[in-house]
């Protein structure tokens, strides 16, 4: 098996999209992510996985906290954005919740601080205490399924 082949079959598991952000030296920094779940209730925690060359790896291991903000169908471009995938014309304008940078407009802005850290592999895994959150009713989840981004139609089954 390739990489190619193993990237063809986990873009087969259709996922939220995520952009986390991290605050150091009073510099903000902010990455798309989809690797994120849920973890455990008591205590509540989440996880996502870094590459171990991104930026964010170091961000979050200097400052110990950080925000998971979930993206709603409008926020494709912010995506893109922090993905690398679409350049900023001008410096982004983060909000501020329990005293960390998020994403404005998200579905869901969870604030973090570092519960425990995984080497695994090219990743690192970040489990993340959940502090405090906000939840936006009104908006429709941005997905990424077969490499693409999609918008879900919600119907029953
Ligand atoms: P950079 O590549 O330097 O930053 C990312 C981008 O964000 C740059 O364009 C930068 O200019 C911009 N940016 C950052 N902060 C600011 C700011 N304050 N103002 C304006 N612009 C800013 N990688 C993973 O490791 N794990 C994942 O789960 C994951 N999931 C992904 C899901 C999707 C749908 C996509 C498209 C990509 C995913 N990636 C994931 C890849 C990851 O998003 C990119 O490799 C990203 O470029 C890595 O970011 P970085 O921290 O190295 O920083
Ligand atoms: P893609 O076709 O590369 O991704 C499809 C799926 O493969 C992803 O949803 C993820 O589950 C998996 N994947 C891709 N790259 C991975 C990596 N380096 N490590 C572990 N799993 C990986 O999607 P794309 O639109 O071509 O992605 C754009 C860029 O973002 C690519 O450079 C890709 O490598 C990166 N990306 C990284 C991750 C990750 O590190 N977990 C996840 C998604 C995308």
């Amino acid at each position: 098996m390739d990489d190619h082949q193993f990237r063809t079959a986990m873009s087969k598991f259709a996922t939220g999209v995520t952009v986390i952000a991290a605050e150091h030296d009073g510099h903000i920094h902010g990455m798309t992510a989809n690797a994120f779940m849920s973890v455990s209730l008591d205590p509540k925690l989440i996880l996502i996985s870094i590459g171990h060359h991104a930026k964010m790896r170091k961000m979050i291991e200097s400052s110990g906290t950080f925000s998971v903000n979930v993206l709603s169908r409008e926020q494709k471009d912010t995506s893109m954005l922090f993905a690398g995938q679409k350049q900023a014309t001008h410096p982004y304008s983060f909000n501020t919740f329990a005293n960390l940078p998020i994403v404005q407009e998200s579905l869901v802005s969870l604030a973090c601080t570092v519960h425990n850290t995984h080497r695994e592999g090219d990743h690192t895994l970040f489990v993340g205490n959940v502090y405090n959150l906000l939840i936006n009713d009104h908006a429709e989840p941005l997905t990424f399924y077969n490499g693409h981004y999609k918008n879900l139609q919600f119907e029953g089954v």
